[in-house]
């Protein structure tokens, strides 16, 4: 139970690249389309991807399109989330510094928590515009089959990781030597 299921991924690699260079190669368009998947309207970017090419940790079963749908679902869910949380931010942030340049000759005790608001504010939106980039790209892996990847040493993240972080980019190991540091 090693290395013998890997084997039948390496052609969906092969349309996965001949369909980024021009993409009239009208493939695999529906391997195993379900009612799920119709409903499904949000995630659908046109162009399918094998999930079965996408790599696992050793003992894992392949992804499932459900389970890839599931996790792309949290994504985009989580994408409108951050969105809407940094436009709040922002007009709070507007809102906060207007106050800020009437408030000449204020109380330093005022200006003070006011300061301490802008900031809180300020690493509020900078923490959801850091997860929404980072939603973004493991999005855009999902879209290009390159999901799953460790950044720092190329092995497999691992299904259940991604499935409970699916921002992840490292494996576990590296994740963990990181954090040593
Ligand atoms: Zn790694």
């Amino acid at each position: 139970m090693t290395t013998a299921k890997a084997s039948p991924a390496d052609k969906s690699i092969a349309t996965e690249s001949a369909a980024s260079n021009g993409g009239q190669t009208g493939q695999p368009s529906a391997p195993e389309l379900r009612a799920h998947d119709v409903t499904h309207a949000v995630a659908d970017k046109g162009k399918p991807v094998n999930v079965k090419s996408l790599p696992v940790r050793e003992g894992e079963e392949p992804w499932t399109k459900a389970e890839l749908d599931e996790v792309r679902t949290t994504l985009e869910e989580d994408i409108v989330r951050f969105q809407s949380q940094i436009e709040i931010s922002t007009a709070e942030l507007v809102g906060l510094l207007r106050d800020g340049s009437e408030g000449a000759g204020r109380d330093p005790a005022d200006v003070g928590s006011a300061n301490f608001e802008r900031d809180a504010e300020m690493s509020l939106a900078n923490n959801a515009r850091e997860m929404l980039d980072q939603s973004k790209l493991a999005l855009r892996h999902i879209e290009l089959g390159s999901f799953g990847h460790c950044d720092n040493c190329g092995q497999p993240i691992g299904k259940g990781r991604l499935q409970a972080f699916p921002r992840a980019t490292l494996c576990v190991t590296c994740k963990q030597r990181e954090e040593r540091r």
